[in-house]
């Protein structure tokens, strides 16, 4: 498997894989997109296990507004709510929100 930099689970330090962040936060964009869309951007704390080291890291964005809400996270990028039809067509299924996903789990 090819190895992806940036991963945001990732211990920049040592390369450990960390479950999840510390904590998670928002960030609100104040500007809008060019499509209309307030952008929240979900940042997390981590530590490593490993090697103790801490940083911060963007878990996932969200695109909320326009045609629907776009949740960007590792996994790629989920879109919600009303779509044109030829985006459905394009994208094949829609994916149910879930924030348990984007905030703390548990
Ligand atoms: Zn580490």
């Amino acid at each position: 498997m090819p190895k992806k930099q940036k991963e945001p689970d990732v211990c920049p330090n040592c390369g450990a894989k960390v479950d999840k962040p510390l904590k998670t936060w928002n960030l609100v964009s104040p500007l809008p997109d060019a499509y209309g869309r307030i952008t929240i951007t979900v940042m997390g704390s981590y530590e490593c296990p490993n090697c103790g080291h801490r940083w911060r890291a963007v878990v996932s964005k969200i695109r909320a507004g326009g045609t629907g809400v776009e949740v960007e996270g590792k996994k790629g990028v989920k879109k919600f709510g009303e779509q044109k039809a030829e985006q459905r067509e394009e994208e094949g299924e829609i994916i149910e929100l879930d924030l348990g996903d984007i905030d703390e789990e548990e």
